[in-house]
């Protein structure tokens, strides 16, 4: 979930980790004056931080990959179709039906996922 929120009634508010108030659009400081505020984070979308205009305020959540729990489902998914394709359609089965069903079984059992620490992204240029 994310702290911001986009509002032109009011002026641009900062006390990050708690809610950042954000103009709703970019101007053409943004182009050079995002400065990445806080660590990096987590949610079910992937890993980010926050990234602030020093001039206008404008913020936005800067994504630079998916979350382990993304990462695990995607590699689940891609075990099982990996299983159900040994089961083949020509008259030559590589497999008989008892060993793909064990594979499925097995790609959906859930793996404890080896992550990589999430990179430092890069620092942006400071203002
Ligand atoms: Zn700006």
């Amino acid at each position: 979930m994310s702290i911001i929120e986009f509002r032109n009634d009011i002026p641009p508010i900062n006390q990050y980790p708690h809610r950042i108030v954000s103009p709703t659009a970019p101007s053409l400081c943004c182009a050079v004056e995002m400065a990445r505020i806080g660590e990096v984070q987590t949610d079910a979308t992937g890993q980010f931080y926050y990234q602030r205009c020093n001039s206008c305020g404008y913020t936005v959540r800067r994504f630079f990959g998916p979350s382990p729990a993304r990462i695990n489902e995607d590699a689940q998914k891609i075990r099982r179709m990996l299983a159900e394709m040994n089961l083949g359609t020509g008259t030559t089965r590589r497999r008989t039906r008892e060993q793909v069903e064990q594979e499925i079984a097995a790609a959906e059992r859930p793996r404890r996922l080896i992550a990589s620490p999430p990179r430092r992204p890069r620092k942006p240029l400071a203002a």
